[in-house]
């Protein structure tokens, strides 16, 4: 004990030392670990024009083995470290996007060193790629997703049940899209089955909600819109509501993620600087600043779809739907309307309206695309 009572007290005199920055990097995801040689105290905070996330450590030093910049690494443009102040080191890490982060640390053990942990998500890869493929002139892919199937059946209304309801529209809207030549569409499921990873006959329903969104990335779709009826106790209820995700709360709550600082602006599509308005036939996702596009596509279906369809809101509503919470793939959750509501079955049952739906949700997404290509024109 008297050996640990001493132990502590040197941790308390001895300043800490950044002796070394470690930085791991997937396609999406880059992790960096500060290596420090005592616990200290830091405050993470992030700025913008450059998107900087900033680590200061308070009492440290920088070990004169590490270079005060380092290069281009993943999600990361450049990192600077210098002394802020004579009390504090500052490592700016600057990225080329704004980036979803997350800090934590793990404690100093006997024979470790102490680490802050930096991770950082792409956050809008989504509605990027969407603007890219909106503007460009290759095919635009949308996934369709008729949702339950098989052993999940839905809601009911009197004379339908909504796996089979969905399926119908879902592949009105397929053989719609299939005659644009500039879009291609894909069923997440063209039967009645369940979709289940590795083509198991049977999983959960959070084990297929992810495997609709998987089969979309798979296809590369550029868009996934997911289809569904609704109901209520209260059978008066009706009309159709438009789910639709703004890109910051894709984040799952409690994950720890946070978005980085970002200045309002009202324009949430723009070409990168650098980037000729003469390409924009052949714009790639990451020549794109784009944000929230699932609701501004979600908005542009809704406008077409209200002129055929009862709707109950005006706007996209926020839901943690789980099939919207990708970061990497544009979504929207349509409920074409109320089975628990009889004038709403009557109308959902007709075929001519079935396709009225369609048509209305084709409709939006090319009025999205013109949309699009004027704002980036501007
Ligand atoms: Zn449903």
């Amino acid at each position: 004990m008297v050996f640990l009572v001493f132990f502590i007290s040197a941790t308390v005199i001895a300043k800490p030392v950044l002796k070394n920055i470690r930085i791991s990097k997937e396609d999406l995801e880059t992790r960096l670990v500060l290596d420090l040689s005592e616990t200290t105290k830091y405050k993470v905070f992030t700025l913008n024009r450059p998107n900087r996330v900033v680590v200061d450590l308070y009492r440290s030093n920088k070990s004169s083995k590490l270079k005060s910049t380092i290069g281009k690494k993943g999600l990361i443009s450049k990192i600077r470290i210098a002394n802020n102040t004579s009390t504090k080191l500052r490592v700016v890490i600057e990225t080329e996007d704004i980036v979803f982060y997350k800090t934590s640390h793990i404690p100093s053990g006997s024979n470790t060193n102490f680490r802050v942990v930096i991770d950082l998500k792409k956050a809008y890869e989504g509605s990027r790629t969407l603007v890219s493929a909106a503007v460009n002139k290759q095919k635009m892919i949308i996934a369709i997703d008729p949702g339950h199937g098989g052993k999940d059946e839905g809601t009911r209304g009197k004379r339908i049940k909504e796996k089979d309801l969905v399926l119908k529209i879902a592949k009105r809207l397929k053989s719609l899209i299939d005659n644009e030549k500039d879009m291609r569409a894909i069923l997440i499921r063209d039967d009645d089955s369940f979709p289940c990873p590795q083509k198991r006959s049977n999983c959960s329903q959070i084990e297929s909600l992810n495997e609709r969104v998987l089969r979309a990335k798979n296809a590369k779709a550029h868009l996934f819109i997911s289809i569904h009826a609704d109901s209520f106790k209260d059978s008066k209820v009706r009309g159709a509501t438009l789910y639709a995700l703004s890109d910051s709360r894709k984040i799952a709550k409690g994950s720890d993620y946070k978005i980085m600082y970002q200045p309002k602006s009202k324009k949430n599509i723009a070409l990168k600087s650098g980037v000729s308005k003469r390409l924009i036939n052949k714009i790639k996702a990451d020549q794109v600043q784009a944000y929230d596009q699932s609701k501004v596509i979600g908005q542009a279906i809704l406008s077409e779809l209200k002129k055929d369809v009862r709707m109950r809101k005006k706007i996209p509503i926020e839901a943690q739907f789980a099939v919207l919470k990708s970061t990497e793939i544009a979504s929207v959750l349509i409920e074409t309307s109320y089975l628990s509501n009889p004038s709403d079955e009557k109308f959902l049952i007709n075929p001519i309206n079935q396709n009225k739906i369609a048509a209305g949700i084709l409709r939006g997404i090319k009025l999205y695309n013109a949309n699009s290509k004027k704002e980036i024109l501007k």
